[in-house]
């Protein structure tokens, strides 16, 4: 049986235009979704847009546009900035379907169905930009740590979850690995907030109107983050199309920044096991990208638009440098500088170069297919470590073993010096096709992290041809 892969990205808030933050997880997902459907499995890559709640509302209102107008625009450019770096997403969901909100609407009866609902008087400080209550310890200065402002006090009559009820077996499924977070301090950072009073869920808003009704009280809208996280089981076909949806669910990963753990490993867990369906079997968290030292905000003015990013210095260079230069689990900072750097150096002068070297020379042969030399056990290890480490989703590391390779053929080269060869003698041609073989592992390697250029490679190798250079210096 064809093992299947189904793998998410958050849905993207649309308040605002994606950013080159929200890139940084598409292009990692998109590189996993590749590398998944190399190996033959039928995978299913699921990114979107999340589309109610207050600050949309507001947003909307600021620039004179009905909610659902407003949302229109801003999914459009989510899927235009998608195309653009090619990201080979499955489907596009947005929470505005109606499918998703009928999806919900059953989800949260099902909830009712089991008992683990009850309306209570809420009165709390809450965060409208984190769309979530806060607490008071949590605060800097009396603000919000992720985005300094004050929280309001709000008191309202809401519908809550009983989550008290499933942190225990949450926390035994965390702990076994059952759902597997990573990195690890993330996991530990995770149950560590599970031991203190997380209180319930509150899942209902009384003044939120633009949103999902809940089932049972028309008057009340579904909590946006609830809303939000069933979007990972509402575009699979759940309530709708049984046969789909046991086909993917559980999802086998959840990619997620950091900002969003608790939401993703605790409620979203809980919620699954109260209603009796299985839980995600991996999240994995990565840090935030800062813009040349300072965090990405639309107030500082640095946001960088991706899609301006990709004209100017190219897809491949964007996707490459997003996942070489910053280790993924780690924070990082995205410097055009440093972009330049690497787009020279290891595009440029490492890649480029090579490609551009073998292809003159095996233009006088006609090169072999296949030759066991010198550079197979080099071709194997790469292979090998370059696995070990995109299962373990550590990009940087798949990509240096992929450049380690490079180098090894760049020594191959000076070693044999081919150019000095008889260009009919059987020692030039074994040395060409050997480099041809290497090359020709090299795009494979590097296909789902640059589709377009190993595509180009792949082309010339085949009609053994060479083009113009892969990455024009800068
Ligand atoms: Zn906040």
């Amino acid at each position: 049986m064809t093992k299947k892969f189904y793998l998410t990205t958050p849905v993207y808030y649309t308040n605002r235009a994606p950013h080159v933050g929200t890139a940084y997880t598409n292009v990692a997902a998109d590189v996993l979704a590749r590398y998944h459907r190399q190996k033959d499995e039928k995978v299913f890559f699921l990114t979107g847009t999340d589309e109610h709640g207050e600050k949309i509302a507001q947003a909307a209102k600021e620039v004179d546009k009905l909610p659902r107008e407003f949302v229109d625009k801003i999914s459009d450019e989510f899927k235009k900035t998608w195309s653009v770096l090619n990201i080979s997403y499955d489907k596009f969901i947005r929470t505005t379907d109606k499918e998703h909100e009928e999806g919900v609407r059953k989800f949260i009866f099902q909830l009712k169905e089991k008992g683990v609902i009850y309306q209570d008087k809420y009165q709390a400080l809450y965060c409208p930009n984190c769309e979530d209550f806060v607490q008071k310890k949590d605060l800097i200065d009396g603000k919000c740590p992720y985005h300094g402002k004050e929280p309001e006090l709000v008191s309202e009559t809401n519908y809550f979850f009983k989550l008290d009820k499933f942190l225990g077996p949450v926390k035994e499924l965390i702990e076994k690995d059952e759902i597997e977070i990573r990195p690890g301090e993330r996991k530990r950072e995770v149950l560590s907030m599970i031991n203190q009073d997380l209180g319930n869920l509150s899942i209902s808003r009384e003044k939120v109107s633009w949103g999902i009704s809940l089932p049972f009280d028309e008057k009340q809208t579904v909590y946006v983050w609830v809303d939000a996280l069933l979007n990972y089981i509402t575009a699979i076909g759940y309530g709708k199309d049984e046969s789909n949806f046991n086909q993917y669910w559980p999802a086998d990963l959840h990619l997620i920044g950091k900002d969003i753990l608790k939401f993703h490993a605790i409620y979203w867990p809980a919620l699954l096991l109260a209603t009796g369906l299985k839980p995600p079997k991996k999240i994995f968290i990565h840090g935030f990208l800062t813009i040349n030292g300072q965090k990405i905000s639309k107030s500082l003015g640095n946001t960088i638009d991706p899609i301006e990013l990709s004209e100017k210095y190219g897809v491949d260079t964007v996707r490459y440098f997003l996942l070489r230069e910053i280790s993924f689990g780690q924070d990082g900072d995205f410097s055009i500088k440093r972009l330049g750097e690497r787009h020279n150096a290891d595009l440029a002068n490492g890649l480029g170069n090579l490609v551009s070297r073998v292809l003159t020379l095996s233009e006088r042969i006609k090169p072999e297919e296949k030759t066991r030399g010198e550079l197979t056990p080099k071709i194997d290890k790469a292979k090998k470590d370059y696995q070990k480490a995109i299962e373990g989703i550590k990009f940087s590391e798949a990509l240096e073993a992929a450049w380690r390779l490079i180098g090894d053929c760049d020594n191959f080269v000076e070693k044999n010096k081919p150019w000095k060869l008889d260009k009919d003698s059987e020692q030039f041609k074994d040395v060409v096709s050997e480099l041809l073989t290497a090359v020709k592992e090299i795009a494979l390697l590097l296909k789902p992290f640059m589709p377009e250029t190993a595509e180009k490679i792949l082309k010339q190798i085949k009609e053994n041809k060479k083009a113009e250079a892969l990455f024009p210096r800068l």
